[in-house]
């Protein structure tokens, strides 16, 4: 099969961490730009991009990367999006698509868009897709594949930059959707920034217990705690930025989320194992649906090998497959 023809000559990367090297490596895998530029904020991590070999140029400068290139990817906290819009402004070239990949995307574009210049294009995007791991180290070219990139693009946005957009996160292997920038804030609160909160809130929770040990909490973390241990094990800093950013959605979102903790508090004092039992029900056939639109994998303990067994785990464990 022939390979689908280079989209840009030219990408700029600002910040490459586990967003911006896997974007690094997976554009190169695909052949989706000719050249790639990059920068980072710290002489370690560009010296860390050059070592291993994640762009073409390694430049010092913002304003350096963006010379010349028809693709500039700000991928760096969402806090600090505004500031590098300003500084990037006077060097962007005419017809450039610049764009970003920060989890909320409302801020991202009060703060960016009144930087940049009427010459450019201007298409925000989130690559709904990641890890708990940072840095340039911690991509891999296929963190997007079969993973949602969400696109923001404000009103009256070149449509035609938009479409090539929409080409370059295909090729990365991401399907791609559009919304408007407040929606999808809406929809992340709910979907990524809450169970994000929650995760902070059990672990720490967790952490201040005084009558169960600290080597009892990891010795039975498989009993589920284990699972949120990786979603809290997150960036600080990035995720500080979501919740300082998206506010009113969180806000929102939390209000909802109490009022239905409320409902389960009083089923549990009241003994009432029908609401119990009901809640659980629907919230298993949710985890259904998304194993059948293949966002995660149906294999028991979430397919983590079990190197003394060379079959899966037998059916009872596999609980939720039933
Ligand atoms: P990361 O691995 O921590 O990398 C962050 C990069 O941003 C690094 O290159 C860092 O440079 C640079 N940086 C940090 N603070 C900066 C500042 N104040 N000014 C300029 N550069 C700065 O982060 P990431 O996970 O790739 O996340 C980057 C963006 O992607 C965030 O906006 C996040 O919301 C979004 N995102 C993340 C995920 C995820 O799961 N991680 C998923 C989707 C979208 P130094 O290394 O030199 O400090």
């Amino acid at each position: 099969m022939s390979k689908p023809a280079t989209l840009f000559n030219r990408l700029a990367l600002i910040g490459v961490g586990l967003i911006g090297s896997s974007i690094a490596r997976a554009a190169r895998a695909q052949g989706a730009v000719r050249s790639i530029v990059a920068t980072a904020r710290s002489p370690q991590t560009r010296r860390r991009v050059a070592e291993l070999g994640l762009a073409d140029q390694v430049v010092e400068s913002n304003a350096a990367a963006v010379e010349g290139a028809d693709l500039v990817i700000v991928c760096i906290p969402v806090g600090a999006c505004g500031a590098v819009a300003k500084e990037i402004s006077p060097h962007l070239a005419p017809g450039a698509i610049v764009s970003d990949v920060g989890s909320v995307k409302g801020s991202v574009v009060n703060d960016m868009a009144p930087h940049l210049p009427k010459t450019v294009h201007f298409v925000p995007a989130h690559p709904v897709a990641g890890t708990e791991y940072s840095g340039p180290d911690a991509g891999f070219p296929e963190l997007f594949v079969n993973r949602w990139c969400i696109l923001t693009p404000p009103k009256g946005t070149n449509a035609k930059a938009v479409r090539k957009l929409t080409e370059f996160w295909q090729l990365l292997g991401a399907n791609v959707d559009t919304m408007d920038a407040d929606h999808h804030d809406l929809v992340l609160a709910i979907t990524s920034h809450l169970p994000h909160l929650i995760a902070y809130t059990i672990v720490g929770t967790a952490d201040e217990l005084q009558t169960v040990t600290r080597s009892e909490v990891l010795k039975f973390s498989a009993g589920g705690f284990r699972d949120f241990t990786r979603i809290a094990a997150s960036d600080p800093t990035m995720w500080r930025d979501v919740f300082l950013a998206n506010k009113d959605a969180v806000l929102e979102m939390l209000g909802r989320f109490n009022e239905d903790i409320s409902a389960l508090t009083k089923a549990i004092r009241k003994g009432d194992g029908e609401a119990l039992f009901e809640q659980f029900a629907r919230t298993r056939a949710i985890r259904k649906g998304i194993v059948e639109i293949g966002q995660d994998s149906a294999a028991p303990d979430f397919g983590r090998p079990h190197p003394d067994f060379d079959t899966p785990l037998p059916k009872p464990y596999a609980g939720a497959e039933d």
